[in-house]
């Protein structure tokens, strides 16, 4: 779909994948205007494909157009374009239950011009690629760095939006971690460097005393899709969910004084991930002995299990193709 000054969008189309060209002068090499999403195509157990709220992700794309001065897109003509090109070869389907495909939509601004102002014309485009399966052998605990020198986001800056540029000023603090032998990046907030934000793609909780704890979304966290679907279920069960500040310290505390009973992540790709050692300053905490927890494993049953069709969707999150 093309996007141009005094138009508006138009010429939507499915063509075969292949490379694009740009003119060098093209904006989106120089200053970032871009955003992006993540969502996925799922295998269910009668071999029927279905799509786990992907309206939100289209309206989660507007906010971040918002954001960065780009023209907003038809939401319900975006979810239509979607439908199609996931039904254009149903040959990736393999009989495989949990087997995903991943879709990436994303705009860039394509107008040729060097100067610093909102482009007059964009690409918007949706690839998407087969993923594997869920964990075959259960779920491996992930190793989490708090971040101490670098700053994901501010408030007031991009953080809560999908750009790139917020992707490119984590990568510091991913080398890091990397270096160190972690996998990820705990983010705390730019101003204190204390609260609690997000990993590196997903959403943070902590289960301390029964009481399930993420932070609040303040402006810059994404709002995490899983993360609001992972709200909902345990609000369902009755397991008490909070959604407010929570500073490194009251992690800190609620490992030492052994209330900290479960940490995971929540994301399209990290489904429900958890975390078995996060390491702040210069100690290492080891979390439910390394081990999943029960909440955690409740959580992704239940994900999983509405995302294959084996759980009842009780919510209405899902659309079958
Ligand atoms: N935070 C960040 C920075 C992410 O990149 C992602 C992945 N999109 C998430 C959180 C989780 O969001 P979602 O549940 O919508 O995939």
């Amino acid at each position: 779909l093309d996007y141009t000054e005094g138009i508006g969008w138009h010429d939507g189309r499915i063509i075969p994948y292949q490379p694009i060209s740009l003119d060098p002068s093209a904006m989106i090499f120089h200053y970032g205007q871009s955003v992006f999403e993540g969502l996925k195509a799922y295998v269910t157990v009668d071999n029927d494909i279905l799509l786990f709220r992907p309206e939100r992700n289209f309206a989660r794309l507007n906010h971040s157009n918002d954001r960065l001065c780009i023209p907003k897109i038809d939401e319900e003509y975006a979810l239509e374009a979607l439908k199609q090109l996931v039904n254009v070869d149903r040959e990736w389907v393999p009989n495989a239950p949990g087997t995903s495909l991943y879709i990436r939509p994303f705009i860039i601004a394509t107008e040729e011009h060097l100067g610093v102002h909102p482009a007059k014309n964009y690409k918007f485009i949706i690839i998407m690629s087969p993923s594997g399966s869920y964990y075959k052998e259960g779920i491996n605990p992930v190793k989490i760095l708090v971040e101490q020198q670098f700053v994901r986001a501010v408030k007031g800056g991009t953080g809560e939006a999908k750009t790139g540029g917020n992707y490119a000023s984590a990568l510091k603090g991913q080398e890091i971690a990397d270096r160190e032998g972690y996998s990820q990046t705990l983010w705390l907030d730019g101003k204190e460097n204390r609260y609690v934000e997000e990993v590196g793609s997903m959403n943070i909780f902590f289960k301390i005393n029964g009481t399930v704890i993420t932070p609040e979304l303040n402006g810059s966290i994404l709002p995490g899709i899983t993360r609001d679907s992972m709200i909902q279920v345990l609000k369902s069960k009755n397991i008490p969910v909070e959604e407010r500040r929570i500073s490194i310290d009251e992690v800190v505390e609620a490992h030492h004084n052994g209330t900290l009973e479960e940490v995971f992540g929540t994301g399209t790709a990290a489904v429900i991930s958890p975390v078995g050692e996060l390491k702040y300053l210069e100690e290492k905490f080891t979390i439910n002995k390394g081990e999943i927890g029960e909440v955690s494993q409740m959580l992704y049953d239940t994900l999983t299990g509405i995302q294959t069709g084996k759980v009842e969707d009780t919510f209405g999150w899902t659309i079958r193709l």
